[in-house]
């Protein structure tokens, strides 16, 4: 399986890091290695003084696709979670400088949190969907899935023409605003709508 990332694709992050808007998506992947695997501590790695928590909503692929239409992309998932895409910013910041592939850092070995699950139809409009991130159980970042610029069936649309979707790939939808730094010993809790998604120790 793979992790489908989408960059970008809240205004307010774009603004925070001061990057330009992108006229299409932007998107990378994370090889399977870098999933968290459950109950484990994240590790900062040693290549890095800068890690960041990009808190993220995660659409989780259920058929087969490729050359998906928007207009039938919500028959591809039928589950939604919470996650975090882990960036060792200061590296990711001198690749690309140099036009370089974020793969360091952004895909190392403990990368990709991924939380639990929750069935699309419990919840309310995708679209819609409050989420936060808590570090030290204060709030950090606090967004809704109506302020991506690319909604979860464009990104289905788009990423289709390029990749095969299979079953158990996950997409990760983008941060909003408020990525920071994290420190060993931090605690980091990720909500959906108010349901706890996942409880990460940093050391
Ligand atoms: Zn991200």
């Amino acid at each position: 399986m793979k992790l489908i990332c989408i960059g970008r694709n809240y205004v307010a992050h774009i603004e925070e890091l001061k990057n330009e808007r992108p006229t299409d998506p932007v998107i990378f992947l994370k090889p399977d290695t870098a999933i968290l695997l459950k109950k484990q501590p994240f590790f900062i790695p040693d290549f890095s003084n800068d890690v960041h928590h990009e808190v993220e909503v995660l659409v989780r692929i259920n058929r087969v696709g490729k050359y998906i239409d928007k207009k039938f992309a919500h028959k591809y998932y039928d589950e939604i979670g919470l996650g975090i895409d882990f960036t060792a910013r200061d590296l990711q910041s001198k690749l690309k400088e140099k036009g370089l592939p974020w793969e360091k850092a952004k895909s190392f070995d403990g990368a990709a949190v991924i939380g639990k699950w929750i069935s699309k139809d419990s919840l309310p409009d995708v679209q819609n969907l409050n989420f936060r991130l808590e570090k030290n159980d204060e709030i950090v970042q606090d967004a809704n899935t109506s302020l991506m610029l690319w909604q979860i069936d464009e990104i289905i649309e788009y990423v289709s023409k390029y990749f095969t979707l299979k079953i158990g790939d996950v997409i990760f939808t983008g941060t909003p605003a408020g990525v920071s730094k994290v420190s060993a010993g931090d605690k980091l809790k990720g909500y959906l709508e108010n349901k706890e998604m996942f409880s990460i120790n940093v050391k």
